[in-house]
């Protein structure tokens, strides 16, 4: 057959498609932090599917279980039918995830992704409270389907789908005005003033670090200052853990630095461990209110990536070893970017583990370093409302030794553009 080149995807892809104009080679293999393109290139892989690959491309401690579940003829679909991967899955969530961290929560397969783990929240916490409205934060990214759109702070992506969905009431994220606990005199003011109507919301949907948003970290006394007035207000705290969580801060969950137990978390993207699609939907055990089928799908559950995302677990959270090298992976890309602000004044870089994001000035000094990257075979994306940032989301996995070469491409990268 002949071989596969860019035209068939610019003839015939819709124009929607994106990555692929920043990162314009046809890939076919990959292993590790390295993709491969057909042609036989290899590119550092610093960006890890958006989140959706924490422990690398094809990892032998998944892919051996996978094969053999393969091998063996096991369910690839079943609906939302009990089946043993599902099984599996559960056991190895609730032993080494939820129990060593006493959370109690019943866990939703809501479909296939990230957004329809948001959805799903949503609808929920509006079932319960019999309220509508929900509160999102400023830069805030939840999903590109109309609920999880509407709460989502950035007009670009909004831009196609028009009026909100659902009715939401956008408030500063932590550090909008400069980084005040006190902020949340203004928030709950707003939430006393029914006359100008802002209706009582039925929750607040957060995320603990904005990834799209361009790598906003909040504060954990701003997120325990959050928990508390949604407590003390009865509204429901929704943490959006899709990007953020399965270890890319440091914890497993983003919010348990806070200490912080929110009513309803999503979770998606690394969950499968493997890159296939899985999202759960978890629920404070009183709140699971849904009735039987109220919230079905075809894909609810993935049982390939029941199999995979129960080895990662396995693998990976049997003890604290990825989570303490997150931190000082972290540590060591903020080492980096604190250099590359010494050489470029201006340059500044923010983030909490292995999420890290350095800040130009403009969009087209971001964008021009990630083509620069790209050139010397590093894939690295922008973020933030005006795409001014460089977001780094390296599979938690990496070793030392690819780290640095993908460091040392990106700080080449910022000194021929900034030059
Ligand atoms: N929530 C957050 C915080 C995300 O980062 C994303 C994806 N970038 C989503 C929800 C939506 O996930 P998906 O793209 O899988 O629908």
């Amino acid at each position: 057959s002949q071989p596969v080149t860019s035209e068939i995807f610019t003839d015939h892809e819709s124009e929607v498609r994106s990555y692929c104009r920043s990162w314009p080679a046809v890939f076919s293999r990959a292993k590790g932090v390295w993709l491969t393109d057909v042609d036989g290139r290899r590119y550092l892989d610093f960006f890890a599917g958006a989140g959706a690959l924490n422990y690398g491309h094809n990892n032998p401690a998944l892919k051996g279980p996978l094969l053999e579940y393969l091998a063996r003829d096991g369910i690839t679909h079943s609906l939302d039918m009990y089946t043993e991967a599902k099984g599996e899955f559960l056991t190895s969530f609730q032993e080494l995830i939820l129990d060593p961290r006493g959370l109690d929560y019943k866990v939703q397969f809501p479909g296939p992704t990230g957004t329809n783990a948001v959805e799903a929240a949503l609808k929920l916490a509006r079932k319960v409270t019999g309220r509508e409205s929900i509160i999102s934060f400023t830069n805030a990214f939840h999903g590109m389907t109309l609920g999880s759109l509407s709460v989502t702070g950035n007009s670009m992506k909004r831009a196609g789908a028009g009026v909100p969905l659902v009715h939401a009431t956008p408030m500063p994220f932590d550090n909008y005005f400069g980084g005040v606990v006190e902020d949340f005199h203004w928030f709950e003011r707003v939430l006393d003033d029914s006359g100008s109507g802002l209706n009582r919301p039925a929750a607040v949907i957060v995320e603990t670090v904005q990834g799209e948003g361009g790598v906003n970290v909040a504060r954990a006394e701003w997120l325990r200052a959050l928990a508390e007035l949604c407590r003390r207000r009865e509204i429901l705290l929704i943490v959006d853990d899709v990007q953020m969580g399965c270890g890319r801060t440091g914890t497993f969950f983003s919010f348990e630095e806070a200490g912080i137990v929110p009513d309803i978390v999503t979770l998606s993207k690394s969950i499968g461990g493997y890159g296939m699609p899985l999202a759960l939907t978890l629920i404070r055990p009183d709140l699971d209110v849904w009735g039987p089928g109220e919230h079905n799908g075809t894909f609810r559950g993935n049982n390939p990536a029941f199999i995979t995302g129960a080895a990662a677990l396995r693998e990976y959270w049997s003890d604290d070893t990825l989570a303490r090298d997150v931190v000082a992976t972290g540590d060591r890309i903020a080492t980096a970017f604190t250099e590359m602000g010494e050489t470029h004044r201006g340059l500044s870089h923010r983030g909490r583990g292995m999420v890290r994001g350095l800040v130009f000035d403009d969009a087209p000094a971001a964008a021009g370093v990630c083509a620069a990257a790209f050139d010397a075979g590093l894939l690295v994306e922008t973020s933030g409302p005006s795409d001014e940032v460089v977001k780094l989301l390296p599979p938690l996995t990496i070793g030392a030794d690819d780290l640095d070469v993908g460091l040392t491409v990106l700080a080449q990268a910022v000194d021929e553009v900034l030059a």
